[in-house]
């Protein structure tokens, strides 16, 4: 199975469904949470940042209200997310508290995140929760938007709100364990696809439209998260959150579909790398590592010749060209202790080195943003316009 080393990644959105986080009789399963939040406290502490987007608002309310199963009229699912929304925010509070860590409560709608100037806005305080070290806890806000305007699945706004702060890692958990070329409920020889590539329209085509009592979210929801993640260049996990400690299980070798970021995506967030004043760190690379850089490439650590300064992962470096000029700058994909050891070798002999399986790049093309060159220094290094 695919063990995968969540704390490699620099910052993940954890989607969690309804279903997992309530019980129809006995409300929230408290229990469950906090074994979650034991996970999440744990990857933060490595320097992973979590955000944590929350469902179960309606189904919390509708037990709270005892409202039985019984279909609800809008006004009533309304009122239900409503009582639902601030027990849940109040439990995700209690137990990141436990763990010393402050947690944002952020309610969002359709408009908020498709419209630029709201969707500036809320990147803004998301980020900004960030920066300050808090947890951000996100949800629809179901209290106000209305049938014809929501995502109604926690899916795709989980997936837009990771593209939104340039998350490399959406993990969506369900009481789904993954994907299957048919759903495995109604096809028992449906079989189970630990890794995907793309999702073409024959990946699509194994969805079909199964959802579970409680969540909104089908497949097929969770694969067109799918295409809004990887399009952006961030991977994703479909994972069951049946288990205790499910983030800790993904990281074992749980059964888990791993979707493979695009080679090519479209991200946003590269004029902020680009806006940083003052990297943390520097990264000598050798003129085959430059070349690779200038063609679109990753940078690996084959390339690295010398690494200094004190950054941690997720720190922007500047990458400096065998001439001693910057030649650009990137978020690194490893502290700086980890870079040393690794710098100059080859892929194959980094998890050896390092003791785990991480991300092969020291800066991934995603994370990276070339410095423009000076005109005159191109026929000085000889470099063709191919290279521009
Ligand atoms: N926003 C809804 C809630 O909190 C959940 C939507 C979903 O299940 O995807 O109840």
């Amino acid at each position: 199975m695919n063990r995968i080393a969540l704390s490699s990644y620099r910052r993940i959105t954890v989607k969690i469904g309804s279903a997992l986080l309530v019980d129809r009789t006995s409300g929230l399963r408290r229990e469950w949470l906090a074994a979650l939040v034991d996970d999440v406290a744990r990857l933060s502490a490595a320097g992973t940042e979590v955000l944590v987007v929350s469902s179960g608002a309606i189904a919390l309310g509708r037990t709270i209200l005892g409202l039985g199963r019984r279909t609800l009229r809008l006004e009533e699912s309304q009122a239900a997310a409503s009582v639902g929304q601030i027990a849940l925010a109040g439990a995700w509070a209690g137990e990141l508290g436990r763990h010393g860590l402050t947690s944002g409560q952020v309610l969002v709608t359709l408009g908020d995140t498709e419209e630029r100037r709201r969707y500036l806005n809320v990147r803004a305080t998301i980020s900004t929760l960030l920066k300050m070290g808090a947890v951000p806890v996100i949800n629809e806000n179901d209290t106000v938007a209305t049938t014809e305007i929501r995502y109604g699945d926690n899916d795709r706004l989980a997936a837009r709100v990771a593209t939104m702060v340039g998350c490399d890692l959406l993990i969506l958990l369900s009481d789904v364990d993954g994907l299957y070329t048919a759903p495995p409920e109604r096809d028992a020889n449906a079989h189970f696809i630990p890794v995907v590539d793309t999702i073409t329209p024959e990946i699509m085509a194994m969805a079909g439209d199964a959802s579970s009592e409680l969540s909104r979210g089908g497949m097929r929801t969770k694969l067109d998260a799918g295409r809004i993640a990887t399009g952006a260049g961030a991977a994703m996990i479909i994972a069951s959150g049946k288990e205790m400690n499910p983030l800790s299980a993904i990281e074992r070798g749980a059964r888990a579909t791993l979707f493979r970021p695009s080679p090519t995506p479209v991200r946003a967030y590269k004029t902020w790398i680009a806006g940083q004043l003052e990297p943390a760190g520097r990264i000598g690379v050798d003129e085959g590592a430059l070349k690779a850089l200038r063609s679109g490439k990753s940078l690996l650590p084959a390339g690295v010749k010398a690494v200094s300064g004190a950054f941690s992962r997720g720190d922007t470096v500047a990458i400096i060209g065998p001439d001693g000029q910057e030649a650009g700058r990137g978020l690194v994909a490893y502290d700086a202790a980890d870079a040393v050891k690794i710098a100059g070798l080859k892929t194959s002999d980094i998890a050896d080195v390092l003791g785990y399986e991480a991300r092969a790049a020291m800066v991934h093309r995603d994370d990276l943003v070339l410095s423009a060159r000076h005109p005159g220094k191109r026929e000085v290094e000889g470099q063709n316009a191919q290279d521009a």
